[in-house]
């Protein structure tokens, strides 16, 4: 009986510290790894961050007077899905993940880079391989708005 509980004591004992002893050593590699997390999460949102300028704004041209039409098919395959129309040219073609007749736009006229998304407003540069926000484009992207939810 108490040859018993003297065995559980130190048990407990023994268990306390050995936990003591791997918490202090652990610590420093815990909090590492928590920084290396909160880093590469910091790392794939900025990997989704917009430039705020790129080279090829340049090749944007002014928006048509008779403005956008967010409900224009694919002028290839006349998919109305998921379009985007070409900031130099404001021709209108479906995305990758359609028929990819935007990218095939883009490399039949390599220097047509910026594209507006009908599904999302969101602005894409071929040329960066990102996502751009600039003055510039904030007209088609307001004229496209209207379009697509009236006001
Ligand atoms: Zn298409
Ligand atoms: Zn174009
Ligand atoms: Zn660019």
């Amino acid at each position: 009986m108490v040859q018993g509980l003297s065995t559980v004591e130190v048990s407990t004992k023994s268990l306390k510290m050995t936990e003591a002893g791997a918490s202090g050593g652990k610590s420093p590699d815990k909090r590492d790894k928590y920084l290396m997390d909160l880093m590469s999460k910091q790392e794939s949102m900025f990997c989704v961050q917009p430039l705020t300028w790129c080279p090829h704004l340049e090749k944007v041209t002014s928006v048509p007077p008779q403005g956008l039409d967010t409900s224009s098919p694919c002028e290839t395959c006349g998919d109305t899905n998921e379009n985007w129309v070409c900031l130099t040219c404001y021709k209108v073609f479906c995305s990758r993940y359609v028929q990819e007749h935007m990218v095939k736009h883009h490399e039949i006229e390599p220097d047509h880079y910026i594209v507006l998304s009908y599904a999302d407003l969101s602005v894409w540069c071929y040329g960066c391989n990102s996502y751009v926000e600039h003055e510039l484009i904030q007209n088609a992207k307001k004229t496209a708005c209207k379009h697509k939810f009236g006001e």
